[in-house]
């Protein structure tokens, strides 16, 4: 396995855009899990890929729970792997 020891992420293009997953949201609303520029920046930051949990995680409780219910019934819904 190669080891990723550092490495620096250019800003989103879109200077309006939010700067963590790269996507034009307001503050309180899901990141997007799906966006590179957000798989890496939670890389960078945990040590591990992102699932969809974690780009709710800063979200208010209904707004988690209304994302949650939504991607599980899409079968989209992922988590952190608890055997880690
Ligand atoms: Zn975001």
């Amino acid at each position: 396995m190669t080891e990723v020891k550092q490495f620096r992420l250019l800003p989103p293009r879109d200077p309006t855009a939010c700067k963590i997953c790269g996507r034009n949201h307001l503050p309180d609303k899901p990141h997007d899990a799906q966006q590179l520029h957000y798989q890496y920046h939670f890389y960078f930051q945990h040590g591990r890929w992102p699932t969809w949990k974690d780009a709710i995680a800063h979200c208010d409780k209904a707004t988690r729970a209304d994302w949650e219910d939504a991607l599980k019934s899409r079968g989209a819904w992922t988590e952190p792997d608890k055997t880690q």
